[in-house]
């Protein structure tokens, strides 16, 4: 806990930029070989006397590992979630119901046992019903164990709500080692769209005067060149490489936290991917992994900004061509980052993915609109749809 710590402080006390730097709220954080003992200690330490165990068809051996150990200091009431007739569990309203009716008088605190849907549903409720919750991740899949924002379908349509972080989180080296290596690869391709997300933002910063947080910037560039840079070792699942790559997925989280908003890892590359998901939910299809989505959406996003924008610069009169290609040239190409994910056991390209080509065409030309945020492909769009 204190590297992560002693990271977030030093960070949050070295900037004077204009914008609230949030304090860091979760009490413990743990990455290690036996998280189990750490997070029984952290149990009986808070004198907890009976938790709700959320999990689901994935994960629930895990969650039965975890209440049966003679260590598993309170009484405990399990939440089973059920999937969908597509094998998937949705962070929709029926989830939130069934969490809701599996929740006794009398619970004091829950833990989601899972990866990051299994989080949304729970920092949901958990939230509403005034209780904290604890994160118990079975895969290094996401960055948004840690976050505030819960992502909640509802009517079909996804909307962020802005609830709590979890007050502890506890992940155990062995289990995530265990998990399947597209997983491995949905982590890794989340932390690839940090090249595109952190461009997005500065040129927001710039153009559109978005406020921006230095020292929010720099961590999260810190966690992405310490992923990068280890890509070896997290594509082989050594225990170092997911050490690494775990960590740098909740500096993320925690660079988003003392921002307070997501601009730091959701640029286009996140609208992209919300583009598909929705329509993927609408059509009743089989749901893709976030990050595997966001890895590829980065691919796609590179591609755009080196090959179209930089060439739309030169012929608006009113940007500053040489610093707006200075900004593109940090991002890798489209064929890097495709390699990345290919050596992370990924898929890389949309079509690989199951993304059609009229899909793409049109998430490309419509997601801009997702969010309220200016983005290149939002200028790009702007300057080619209206020429
Ligand atoms: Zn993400
Ligand atoms: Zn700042």
């Amino acid at each position: 806990m204190l590297i992560f710590q002693d990271w977030y402080e030093n960070h949050r006390s070295s900037c004077d930029c204009p914008n609230i730097h949030y304090p860091l709220t979760m009490e413990e954080v743990v990455i290690d070989q036996d998280a189990m003992t750490h997070l029984y200690r952290f149990l009986r330490r808070k004198e907890y006397s009976h938790a709700l165990v959320v999990c689901d068809d994935q994960t629930k051996s895990m969650a039965d590992t975890i209440i049966c150990d003679e260590q598993m200091p309170c009484r405990f009431t399990k939440s089973l979630l059920l999937s969908d007739n597509q094998g998937d569990v949705l962070a929709d309203e029926k989830a939130i119901v069934h969490v809701l009716i599996d929740l006794p008088a009398d619970i004091d605190v829950m833990i989601a046992v899972g990866s990051g849907t299994i989080h949304d549903i729970t920092r949901f409720v958990s939230y509403k019903v005034g209780l904290p919750f604890i994160s118990f991740p079975t895969a290094p899949s996401v960055d948004g164990f840690n976050s505030m924002g819960a992502p909640i379908v509802v009517n079909k349509k996804k909307i962020t709500f802005q609830t709590h972080a979890p007050i502890a989180l506890f992940a155990d080296l062995t289990i995530l080692c265990d998990a399947p290596q597209h997983m491995v690869a949905a982590g890794f391709g989340d932390m690839l769209g940090k090249y595109t997300s952190l461009v997005d933002w500065e040129f927001g910063h710039n153009m559109a005067n978005e406020p921006y947080c230095p020292a929010v910037a720099r961590m999260t560039r810190e966690a992405l060149n310490n992923c990068v840079a280890n890509s070896e070792l997290i594509k082989e699942k050594d225990r170092e490489g997911i050490r690494v790559l775990m960590t740098a997925l909740i500096q993320s989280g925690m660079a988003m936290a003392m921002f307070g908003r997501s601009h730091p890892a959701s640029g286009a590359e996140h609208h992209l991917s919300h583009f598909w998901e929705m329509t993927f939910i609408e059509e009743e299809r089989k749901q893709l992994l976030h990050g595997a989505k966001v890895g590829v959406a980065a691919g796609v996003i590179a591609d755009l900004y080196h090959n179209e924008v930089k060439d739309l610069f030169k012929r608006d009169p009113n940007s500053d061509t040489a610093f707006l290609t200075r900004l593109i040239d940090r991002i890798p190409s489209g064929e890097e980052l495709r390699q990345f994910i290919y050596q992370a056991g990924g898929k890389a390209t949309p079509n690989e993915l199951g993304i059609e080509s009229n899909l793409l065409q049109e998430s490309i030309h419509k997601a801009h609109n997702i969010r309220d945020r200016a983005t290149l492909l939002r200028y790009r769009n702007r300057h080619t749809l209206t020429s």
